[in-house]
């Protein structure tokens, strides 16, 4: 494209020489900001995806990077205070209150409980000998070695200093105290355990702070999607989950690829949460996923649920089920369209109180929905109900889909009759005669036969089926390991 066209959009006009300046002027700044926060710039360089050119420029970003750096600094001038005020008095006071950085944000890497001498090594200067780099010192028969009890006990105690603040060690980093490693390990174990609980409590605390409850590095990536002009605004928190923290946020410029609906919900994924490791088996267990999942750390592990949903809302997008449409997958926050309007989320199925017509209708409309989930999405929702169900324009919604399996998961028949039964009895109490029970909605929904008239029965017949498949994918080696949505269907009837 010619530079010299005419101008698309923009209809301010402005000389060669204006635009000259501003940019000089923006390298300029750029230069005194990489000097003046050499370490704020590199701190935002990593966290993000599209390794585009970090915006130094913006002032909203900067702005936030500073006052998280300040923050930090708040909380470390908070620390001394702490420590002077307490000094050696048996009695303390604790400034937990006050600080502004979460536990969970500060950058605690130093998780090495092995031996390997690490660049930082917490032992002082001032202390007796430490060992070298090398790993020992002296010569022949008196050679110490870093693994010498005596050297490794004072080093345990002095990386006792290591462990928060609040956490009372005593005076022993002042005298030539000797941990075993046993020891050492143990007090560092309880000490991590008791920072997390710390955690929680703050978790609990800042509960109302929508902003709060999500880490610098998911915020940093927040600011950016409305630096980049592509939300708006971030309004607020609409839910906050065991594993996830969904938001309203206004869309902003639909560019020339990318359509941006005018209300967005962004699901940021917990990654600080144990509770995924309840799911593993939704994932482990998925074909599609398992090449990858032995060799994922937890951080990873949750980015994959984000992609999940992603993968899972976009077929479900394909086969005109009504749903979320997908706007963006960046890490483990998934920006996608709002279901609801003016910042109210539609509400979910168990809070809203439909005419028996209404209601009637819902029930056809998701049994039609659920049969095209799995004949055409080759997916069961695995977590249907009716929390998991928006009643939204005259019209039942779908969303939440991270879990859900194909049905050739080695528990796909069995999340599928779950959700059958969840189905069955919430319209079967809600008054619709028409509703087939669940081992019939199976049934409809499958397609498969299964004729036992008893839950017991029926069970055992699904957990054969997905014996048998799993025995078929064992044996045919690796024909239904993709990922993509046109895989032939599952194969029950051998
Ligand atoms: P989880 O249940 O795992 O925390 P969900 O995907 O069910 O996560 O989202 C939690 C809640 O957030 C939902 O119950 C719903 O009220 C709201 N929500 C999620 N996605 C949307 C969306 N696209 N539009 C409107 N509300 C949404
Ligand atoms: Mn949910």
């Amino acid at each position: 494209q010619c530079p010299w066209g005419a101008p698309s959009t923009t209809s301010i006009s402005c000389s060669l020489a204006d635009v000259m300046s501003e940019q000089l002027a923006k390298e300029l700044q750029l230069e005194e900001e990489n000097a003046a926060f050499p370490e704020v710039v590199a701190a935002a360089e990593g966290p993000f995806i599209t390794g585009e050119n970090i915006d130094t420029s913006s002032d909203l970003m900067l702005a936030q990077m500073l006052q998280m750096e300040f923050d930090r600094e708040y909380d470390a001038q908070l620390r001394r205070e702490e420590k002077k005020i307490n000094g050696d008095s048996k009695v303390s006071i604790s400034f937990e209150n006050y600080r502004k950085v979460h536990p969970y944000d500060s950058d605690s890497s130093e998780d090495e409980v092995d031996w390997q001498d690490t660049r930082h090594d917490p032992y002082r200067a001032d202390k007796p000998t430490t060992t070298p780099r090398r790993g020992f010192i002296g010569k022949g028969k008196d050679i110490t070695t870093k693994h010498d009890e005596v050297v490794c006990g004072r080093k345990n105690t002095a990386r006792m200093e290591n462990f928060a603040p609040e956490f009372q060690v005593g005076d022993g980093i002042g005298m030539d105290l000797k941990l075993s490693n046993q020891v050492f390990n143990a007090l560092k174990q309880h000490a991590y355990s008791e920072e997390r609980r710390s955690a929680r409590l703050h978790e609990k605390k800042e509960h109302s702070t929508a902003e709060k409850a999500v880490d610098p590095k998911t915020r940093l990536l927040l600011y950016k999607m409305v630096n980049s002009g592509m939300l708006e605004t971030i309004t607020g928190c609409i839910s906050t989950g065991k594993e996830s923290v969904v938001f309203h946020a206004y869309g902003g410029n639909t560019t020339e690829d990318k359509v941006i609906p005018p209300e967005c919900a962004i699901k940021v994924f917990k990654t600080t949460l144990n509770e995924f490791k309840n799911r593993d088996k939704y994932i482990k267990d998925d074909y599609r996923f398992k090449d990858r999942f032995s060799k994922l750390n937890p951080r990873k592990i949750i980015r994959m649920w984000a992609e999940k949903e992603m993968h899972n809302l976009t077929r479900m997008q394909n086969a005109g089920i009504p749903c979320p449409q997908v706007v963006i997958l960046k890490k483990h926050v998934l920006v996608m369209s709002f279901i609801g309007q003016d910042q109210v989320p539609a509400p979910k199925l168990k809070d809203v109180t439909l005419s028996s017509e209404d209601m009637k209708k819902a029930y056809y409309q998701i049994l039609n929905m659920m049969q095209q989930l799995y004949r055409e999405c080759n997916l069961v929702h695995a977590d249907l109900s009716e929390y998991n169900m928006l009643w939204h324009d005259g019209k039942v919604w779908l969303i939440d889909v991270s879990q859900s399996v194909e049905p050739t998961h080695p528990h796909g028949l069995e999340f599928l009759f779950r959700d059958c039964r969840n189905v069955s009895q919430f319209f079967q109490k809600g008054g619709v005669a028409e509703a087939l029970n669940e081992r019939e909605l199976f049934n409809a929904v499958s397609g498969l036969n299964i004729t036992a008239d008893n839950e017991v029965d029926f069970q055992a017949e699904i957990e054969a089926l997905e014996k048998m498949n799993e025995d078929h994918v064992q044996n045919h080696g690796k024909k239904l390991s993709t990922f993509s949505s046109d895989g032939d269907p599952p194969i029950y009837d051998e």
